[in-house]
C-alpha cells in the first residue's frame, strides 16, 4: 500500500431494472419497498446495512470459512481481527471470554444507497402467488395459493464508501506520552505519597502484516465490482454494482466526495456539471498526486446519463481518466500497489 494514502473514497451511480433490493416493513401479503420522503415525493433507498451486508457476502465468497465468521444468536461476530476479514473491515461489538465487551468501529463507512427516480413514476405493484401443492388441492384438482404484493421499481441508485485505510488490520491502544512527577498526593498508609499524573494518548498497533492489509483492501474493492447478494434474486437478477463511479485516493480522511454526484430527474437523468465541477476541485486538495495530477479515477457505461457528453468534457478537462467502472477499481488498485 502507497504510504500516503489515509482514505479511500468512492461514489457511484447504479441503475436497476424491476427490483425491490431492500423490503420495509411490509405486511403479510405485501412485500414493500423501503422509501424516503422529499419534497412531498416518495424515493426507494436501500440501506446502508443492507449495502453493507452485501459487500460482506461478497467478500464470503472469496475467502475461508475461517476468515469470515457469521453472527451468533445473539448478532455477535468473532472478533477475531488478526483472523477475520468481515471483523476487521466492518467492525462489530462483541463479548470475548477474556476482555469483556468491546467495540470495533467499522474502518468501512457505508452510505444508503438513495433512489433518484420518484416512485410515483417508476413503480409497479406485483402480485405473485404462493401456491400450496397440499393433499387436499391434489385430491380436488386445484391449486390454491395466496397472493402476495411486491413492490417493484424501475431506479437510478447513489450510493458510496469511504475506507479509513490506516485503520485496516489495526486497532487503536492506549500509550502514555507524558508523566507529570508529584502533582497529585495521596495518602497510602500513614505516608503521604505524590503520585505521578499519567498522560495518555492512542496510537495503532499493527495485527496483520502489510500484505493482508493490502490484500484485505483489494478483496474489499473487489467486492465492489461484483456485490451481488441481494434480496428475492431468484425471481429479479438485477445487477446492482456501479454504472458511473469516481474513486479518490486520499492523503486525508474526509467524506467529501460523497457529494459528487448530484442528478436531476426530468424523464431522463442529467448529471449536475457545477456541483461535480466543485467537489473534484475540493477533493483534489486532499488527494495523493500521481504523475502531477490528484488521484481520481472515473469509470462510467455509455447512454447512462444524458449529459455525458459534458460530463466526459469535464473530467478530461481535469485530466481524470474516463474508464469503465471495472476497469477503474482495478486502476485504482494499482495506484495504491496493492492489485
Ligand atoms: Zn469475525
Amino acid at each position: 500500500m502507497r504510504a500516503e494514502v489515509k482514505a479511500l473514497s468512492l461514489c457511484w451511480l447504479s441503475e436497476t431494472d424491476l427490483t425491490n433490493l431492500n423490503s420495509g416493513e411490509g405486511g403479510s401479503n405485501l412485500v414493500d419497498i423501503k422509501k424516503y420522503r422529499w419534497r412531498g415525493r416518495e424515493f426507494p433507498y436501500v440501506s446502508g446495512q443492507a449495502m453493507r451486508f452485501y459487500l460482506k457476502e461478497a467478500i464470503r465468497r472469496e475467502v475461508g470459512s475461517e476468515e469470515a465468521c457469521v453472527a451468533n444468536e445473539q448478532g455477535e461476530t468473532c472478533g477475531r481481527i488478526e483472523k477475520c476479514v468481515l471483523c476487521d473491515l466492518f467492525g462489530f461489538m462483541t463479548t470475548l471470554p477474556d476482555r469483556g465487551a468491546i467495540v470495533r468501529v467499522s474502518p468501512v463507512k457505508v452510505s444508503p444507497a438513495m433512489g433518484m427516480i420518484p416512485l410515483d413514476e417508476a413503480m409497479v405493484l406485483d402480485f405473485l402467488t404462493r401456491r400450496h401443492r397440499g393433499q387436499e388441492q391434489v385430491e380436488a384438482g386445484e391449486l390454491r395459493g395466496d397472493i402476495v404484493n411486491v413492490e417493484l421499481s424501475v431506479n437510478l441508485y447513489k450510493a458510496g464508501l469511504c475506507v479509513d485505510i490506516q485503520r485496516v488490520g489495526r486497532e487503536e491502544s492506549p500509550v502514555e506520552i507524558d508523566r507529570i512527577e508529584g502533582i497529585k498526593r495521596r495518602r497510602r498508609r500513614d505516608r503521604e505519597v505524590a503520585e505521578a499524573k499519567v498522560i495518555q494518548s492512542i496510537q495503532l498497533e499493527d495485527l496483520t502484516d502489510e500484505s493482508e492489509r493490502d490484500r484485505r483492501v483489494a478483496l474489499l474493492l473487489n467486492a465492489v465490482k461484483d456485490f451481488s447478494d441481494y434480496s428475492k434474486q431468484a425471481r429479479l437478477l438485477t445487477d446492482f454494482t456501479p454504472d458511473f463511479i469516481l474513486i479518490a485516493l486520499q492523503s486525508n480522511y474526509s467524506h467529501r466526495l460523497q457529494k459528487a454526484l448530484e442528478v436531476n430527474w426530468e424523464r431522463t437523468v442529467r448529471l449536475q456539471i457545477e456541483r461535480l465541477s466543485q467537489i473534484l476541485t475540493e477533493v483534489a486538495e486532499d488527494c495523493i498526486r500521481l504523475a502531477g495530477r490528484p488521484a481520481i479515477f472515473a469509470g462510467m457505461l455509455n447512454d447512462l446519463l444524458e449529459n455525458e457528453k459534458e460530463v466526459r468534457k469535464l473530467l478530461e478537462s481535469r485530466s481524470i481518466p474516463i474508464l469503465t467502472p471495472r476497469a477503474a477499481v482495478e486502476e485504482a488498485k494499482k495506484a495504491l500497489e496493492i492489485d
